[in-house]
C-alpha cells in the first residue's frame, strides 16, 4: 500500500485528499490512498510522517519551512526557497520538493506580465511566489505584518516592508499568501491600507481556496479581477502527483483533478 497524505494545521478544509484520490482511483493506481494528518507542532512533522509509514505527502500551512529543515535532501526550487510542500520517500531518505511556485505561475498565467506586484505575507508560500516572480524579472514587494521573516527576501534583493513601513505607489497585482481569512474573517492588512492598494490594482489573487475570503470580497468591491487558490491547488497538486507516481500523464491527471474540484477547463477570473 502506497500511503500518502496532507500534513499541516488546519487540514480539515483541505481538498488535497479529494483530488489525489480521484486521480489514484481513475488511473487504477491502487493500492494507494491519500489521507489527511493534523500536525499541530511543526517539530513533529517528520516523526508523524515516519510513524504512519507515509510514502509521500504534501506539507501545508504553517509547516513548509519545517518541511525543508526536516527532509533529508531538498531538491530544485525547495533548496532555493527554503520551504518544501512535497515529501517523497526514496529508499530510507525523504526528499523535499516545492511545487507551489510553478503551480502559482501556471494559475496566474492569463494575466501576462504585471508591472508591479505586492505579496502579502512572508511565509513558505510567499517565498515560493517571490522567487518565481524574481526569476521572471518581475518587480515584487513583500509586505508582512512583522519584520522577523523578511531577511530571506532581502538577501535575494526583493523589496520588503512591514505594516509600519507601508510601500507607496501602485501595484497592479496583489497576492494574499497570509492565512488571514482561512479560519477567520480577518483581512491580511489593516483595511484602510489594503483598500488604498486595491483601489489602484487590477488583479487580486488569494492562495486560500474554496471560499470568498474577506480579501477577495474587498477586491471585488473595488472592481478587481480576482482568483482564489483553486487553480493553484490543482496545478501544484499535479506536479506533486508526478513525484508520487512518476510517469503519470500530466494532462490527464490535471483534467481529473480539475474535474474533482469542479474547476472549469480554462482559468477563470471574476
Ligand atoms: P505560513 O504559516 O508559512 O505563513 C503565513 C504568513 O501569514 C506569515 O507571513 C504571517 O505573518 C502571515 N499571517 C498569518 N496570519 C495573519 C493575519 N491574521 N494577518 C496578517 N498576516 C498574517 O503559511 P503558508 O505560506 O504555508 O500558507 C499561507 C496560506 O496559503 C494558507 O492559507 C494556505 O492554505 C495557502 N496556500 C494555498 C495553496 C494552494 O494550492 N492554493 C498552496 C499553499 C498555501 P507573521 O510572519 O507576522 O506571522
Amino acid at each position: 500500500m502506497k500511503l500518502l497524505g496532507i500534513l499541516g494545521n488546519p487540514v480539515s478544509h483541505s481538498l488535497s485528499p479529494l483530488i489525489h484520490n480521484a486521480a489514484i482511483g481513475e488511473l487504477g493506481l491502487q493500492p494507494a490512498v491519500y489521507t489527511r494528518l493534523l500536525v499541530e507542532n511543526g517539530a513533529d512533522l517528520r516523526s508523524v510522517f515516519d510513524a504512519h509509514g507515509l510514502f509521500g505527502g504534501n506539507i501545508t500551512v504553517p509547516h513548509k519551512e519545517e518541511a525543508f529543515v526536516q527532509c533529508d535532501e531538498a531538491r530544485g526550487l525547495a533548496q532555493r526557497i527554503g520551504a518544501a510542500n512535497t515529501w517523497v520517500r526514496e529508499g530510507d531518505r525523504v526528499i523535499g520538493y516545492n511545487t507551489d511556485a510553478p503551480g502559482f505561475m501556471e494559475a496566474i498565467a492569463p494575466i501576462g506580465t504585471p508591472k508591479r506586484t505586492l505579496i502579502l505575507g512572508a511565509g513558505g508560500t510567499a517565498k515560493a511566489i517571490a522567487v518565481a516572480f524574481s526569476d521572471r524579472g518581475w518587480d515584487a514587494t513583500v509586505l508582512n505584518r512583522s519584520a522577523s521573516r523578511l531577511d530571506f527576501f532581502k538577501a535575494l534583493g526583493i523589496k520588503t516592508a512591514t505594516w509600519e513601513t507601508l510601500p507607496g505607489g501602485t501595484f497592479d497585482l496583489v497576492v494574499n499568501t497570509t492565512s488571514a481569512g482561512l479560519k477567520d474573517d480577518s483581512l491580511p492588512l489593516e483595511k484602510p491600507a489594503l483598500e488604498d492598494y486595491l483601489k489602484r490594482a487590477r488583479f487580486a489573487v488569494d492562495a486560500i481556496y474554496g471560499k470568498v475570503t474577506p480579501f477577495l470580497a474587498l477586491a471585488r468591491q473595488h472592481g478587481l479581477q480576482t482568483q482564489d487558490g483553486g487553480a493553484m491547488l490543482a496545478a501544484q497538486a499535479v506536479l506533486a502527483f508526478e513525484h508520487f507516481f512518476p510517469g503519470s500523464e500530466r494532462a490527464r491527471v490535471a483534467q481529473m483533478m480539475k474535474d474533482a474540484l469542479q474547476l472549469p477547463k480554462e482559468i477563470v477570473w471574476r
